[in-house]
């Protein structure tokens, strides 16, 4: 077993919190620094991904929400005058403070850890919607849409952990199906990160891919999803002795099984292992590269810049596969700068943070870059405060290329659907969101323009 600290996230917080660096862009808003205390978290990989009572933490999203364990309230004082409300942003304006022609907006940031300062971000306050109660919105359900952020693991349900672990002879730390949703309900990080890899551990043969990828496909017509760019993560696969054919032949045998849904492979590389890493997996993978339309990045994000990864992203172009990249969820705006510079990406997964910076926000909207974000599980991971304070009302007022999608929807509480609903977004909203997957989707021109037909005939 191995044990890393390497999640030290001081010097970021060091640096300025989203109070100081003037989001939303178009307040004069001044800088100030944050007051986050550094902080530290020992996280555990033994790499075999075998159940022990303590998970097999591999640390695929270990420090993604280490960050915010660090997360504390961010106060700028020194203020006066009067409260400004604002429904949409996701950090409460406490004062306007008028200096000549210039109005700056202060802000208290909420950012929290999960299940401490703020409760709704990770175990729900009275105030935030349950995340794991079923949305009945047929309104939404109906609508055409794309999913363009959805990871195959992610899906995994708790049934089908059961049914796969009786399958494949694996002793599960749960009494049942009940105990195991219970634990649904993450007190902290580290319990999410135990049950996420002790349940991707029961994915051993063709077969479970297979059925893993067809339960998800069965869901996309009531989910509405028409077409579908599905992420899998191989190198959490490999670590386990499970072979790349065994992965992508079960994805992609399912996919041709649902025709009535276009479906797509990306495969992403684990931004907390080595580059090297990567390129292997990139190799390992070139057999199967008539059935994978791109590569992504994804994983604990802080201290693993986009620029890691510049080779396997140069191989992968070269081989004609899209690029995209998880960035902007708990890394800085300059990740979303170097995804976009270095590693060329189409899309940029999640991006939210890119509203910290006005002139990156200026160069999305100009170039169009689609940002394909999870308003359910930027809310679990603490991201955002809560979904009332999510930043997607914010962003589509920016003009930006947004589209909503479901992450991974088994342990954030819902499908794409859910995400949509959770919002609570105008019609108008809704059909520019569901136009915006479809653009932002990597179908022929033909096919787009035939769901877009769709969404624009689309009626409530
Ligand atoms: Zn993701």
């Amino acid at each position: 077993m191995t044990d890393r600290s390497d999640s030290n996230c001081g010097p970021r917080y060091g640096q300025a919190c989203r109070v100081a660096t003037g989001w939303p862009s178009r307040s004069g808003v001044s800088s100030r620094p944050c007051r986050r205390p550094n902080s530290s978290r020992r996280l555990g990989c033994c790499g075999t991904g075998r159940l022990r009572p303590g998970g097999c933490p591999a640390a695929r999203r270990a420090v993604r929400a280490a960050p915010s364990s660090a997360r504390t309230a961010c106060r700028p004082s020194s203020c006066a005058t009067t409260t400004a409300p604002s429904p949409t942003l996701p950090f409460r304006p406490i004062q306007v403070v008028h200096a000549g022609p210039v109005r700056f907006v202060r802000f208290r940031c909420r950012i929290a850890p999960i299940g401490r300062a703020f409760p709704a971000a990770g175990r729900r306050g009275a105030d935030a919607p349950d995340p794991q109660a079923p949305v009945a919105s047929p309104t939404v359900t109906v609508l055409p849409k794309a999913e363009l952020h959805l990871h195959i693991e992610g899906t995994l349900e708790p049934e089908m952990v059961f049914e796969l672990a009786r399958r494949n002879d694996v002793a599960l730390p749960y009494r049942d199906i009940d105990d195991l949703r219970a634990r649904y309900r993450f007190a902290d990080l580290q319990s999410f990160l135990d049950i996420y890899y002790a349940n991707m551990a029961v994915l051993r043969t063709t077969r479970d891919f297979h059925d893993l990828a067809a339960a998800y496909l069965r869901r996309c017509p009531e989910q509405g999803v028409r077409h579908a760019e599905i992420f899998f993560d191989p190198q959490a696969h490999l670590a386990r002795g499970v072979p790349m054919s065994a992965v992508v032949e079960g994805l992609s045998g399912a996919i041709g099984e649902f025709p009535e849904v276009s479906a797509k492979l990306i495969l992403c590389f684990l931004r907390d292992q080595s580059a090297d890493s990567a390129e292997e997996t990139l190799r390992r993978a070139e057999p199967h590269l008539d059935d994978i339309v791109g590569v992504g990045l994804d994983s604990a994000e802080i201290g693993h810049p986009p620029s890691k990864f510049a080779t396997v992203f140069a191989a992968a172009r070269k081989l004609g596969l899209e690029p995209v990249a998880h960035a902007g969820e708990e890394g800085p705006p300059a990740y979303v700068r170097e995804a976009l510079d270095v590693l060329g990406v189409r899309r940029v997964d999640h991006g939210i943070r890119a509203m910290e910076d006005p002139d990156l926000v200026a160069r999305l909207r100009r170039e169009r870059v689609p940002l394909t974000v999870c308003p359910l599980s930027n809310v679990r991971l603490g991201c955002v405060p809560d979904i009332a304070h999510h930043p997607l009302p914010a962003m589509l007022a920016e003009g930006l290329n947004v589209s909503v999608h479901s992450d991974d929807p088994a342990y954030f509480g819902g499908y794409v659907t859910a995400n949509l609903a959770a919002l609570r977004l105008s019609e108008d909203q809704l059909r520019l969101l569901a136009a915006n997957s479809f653009e932002s989707s990597f179908v022929t021109a033909q096919a787009r323009e035939r769901y877009l037909a769709e969404v624009r005939a689309w009626r409530p």
